[in-house]
């Protein structure tokens, strides 16, 4: 049996350092390589850094000769794989028990299903307004909005007390909708009946945030939001640099955002109708041959989202890269993110854990009614066949079936051909750091642009 078999590698804890199959392809460390005689009692937990599982590269690197390092540092340490088990290196699915690997992932999937939060949160992804200003509507409405009430919840010391009147109780709904000062904004700006109306009709600041989104005109919401942001940067100013604004100043540089971002974007709309120079990625797809049906990127139908995701792998950085870009139905950049992944995996691997962490990350952004589109048929297969086992490949696609049944509704995962998948491409070879990006990353702009003509 030995033979055959190999580790998939969860905790490390049960699996002894020497002679024991867990290197990437069923290798292992003989207990002849030098300084071995230290190794025998030790399980590969002592190599890993246990906070992110990953390989704690400096401790491989002094335990081991320069070519051992290197086969461990390649050995992927997937998240997704929570036990230590031996299975069949010959086949990819490493078939024992089809019950026990799908048992782990159901056990996530009730875990998970906290993570949604109900609200109108495409509201806040689609506002014409600068990503800052989406950033902090998401963060009030996910309550991570540091008010005082909500530090002295966390544990941190501190008086509640309003930076702008002599309430005693800084809180979301004070700060933005209760606080004396605050309403003297919204006077101002001409909102204040909406506002009122939208907290008559709600039980909470953020039932009431997301009931304006949802009732007011493009140009109302654009108002609301960065007058939002600009109540927020007042009591930042008056807390932190003892700033007193009056509201006026309040609403004007909120009136000036708005302004200034209608200018920065006029622009882009020039830009559009120029062809991006030849030569460049834009290009990709977009010549004659190429126009028949499937090799052109589409906008998904009006009121979803199309998020492409794709991997490209660095053998010289050892490193995977992961590239994940949502737009709505006029083709126009919503989110994107990259992710970088210190191994080189598989490509059936690689391919599962971007889907993987997509998924993770729209349900974290609360977005519904997704079109993932990825260019590899196989993950598409694998994931609508409800057949599972015990490989890390088949552990990822449970997880993501998990994730996806319970986070999105209204969604679907397809496949798309690579010619129309160039933005995720792109971000996935680009990338060089994990980031989350609210403005286009400018090695994928001319090809989003590109495909909005
Ligand atoms: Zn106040």
């Amino acid at each position: 049996m030995r033979g055959g078999a190999r580790w998939t590698i969860g905790s490390g804890a049960s699996i002894s350092i020497l002679n024991e199959p867990w290197l990437t392809n069923g290798e292992f460390i003989s207990s002849d390589v030098p300084g071995a005689h230290f190794l025998h009692n030790f399980t590969i937990n002592i190599l890993m850094n246990l906070y992110d599982k990953s390989w704690n590269e400096q401790v491989v690197r002094q335990v081991f000769s320069v070519d051992i390092a290197s086969k461990i540092l390649h050995t992927p340490l997937i998240s997704q794989v929570e036990e230590d088990r031996i299975v069949w290196k010959g086949e990819r699915h490493g078939h024992y028990s089809v019950r026990s690997a799908y048992r782990l992932c159901v056990t996530e999937l009730i875990d998970s299903s906290y993570l949604w939060h109900p609200g109108y949160w495409s509201g806040i992804w689609n506002l014409k307004v600068p990503p800052k200003v989406k950033n902090l509507l998401w963060r009030m409405c996910r309550g991570c909005l540091p008010t005082h009430v909500r530090l002295l919840d966390k544990g941190v010391v501190c008086p509640t007390t309003c930076a702008s009147c002599d309430s005693s109780h800084e809180d979301l709904s004070h700060v933005f909708f209760e606080c004396p000062f605050t309403i003297q904004v919204w006077h101002t700006t001409g909102l204040w009946g909406s506002v009122q109306h939208a907290l008559s009709q709600t039980a909470s600041t953020t039932e009431a945030i997301f009931y304006l989104l949802e009732n007011l005109a493009v140009e109302l919401s654009q108002r609301l939001s960065t007058v939002m942001w600009s109540i927020w940067k007042h009591r930042n100013l008056r807390v932190w640099d003892n700033v007193t604004e009056t509201s006026d100043v309040v609403v004007e540089r909120a009136r000036n955002m708005v302004t200034d971002w209608q200018l920065a974007n006029a622009p882009n709309i020039l830009a559009v109708v120029s062809p991006p120079p030849p030569g460049t990625a834009a290009n990709v797809g977009t010549s004659a041959h190429d126009h028949h049906a499937g090799s052109l990127w589409q906008p998904p139908m009006p009121g979803r989202y199309k998020c492409n995701v794709d991997t490209a792998f660095s053998s010289h950085h050892n490193r995977t890269g992961i590239g994940v870009c949502v737009r709505d139905s006029e083709g126009t950049f919503v989110l994107a993110k990259t992710f970088t992944y210190p191994c080189i995996v598989s490509v059936d691997v690689g391919e599962a854990l971007v889907l993987h962490s997509a998924l993770q990350w729209l349900s974290d952004m609360q977005l519904e009614n997704v079109d993932f589109e990825t260019d590899s048929k196989l993950i598409v297969d694998a994931f609508r066949s409800d057949r599972t086992d015990l490989s890390e490949f088949a552990c990822i696609i449970s997880s993501c079936r998990s994730l996806f049944h319970n986070l999105f509704s209204n969604s679907r995962v397809e496949f798309v051909r690579r010619q129309a998948n160039g933005v995720a491409h792109t971000l996935a070879r680009e990338v060089t750091r994990s980031a989350v990006y609210y403005d286009i990353p400018a090695c994928i702009k001319p090809i989003i642009i590109n495909e909005m003509l």
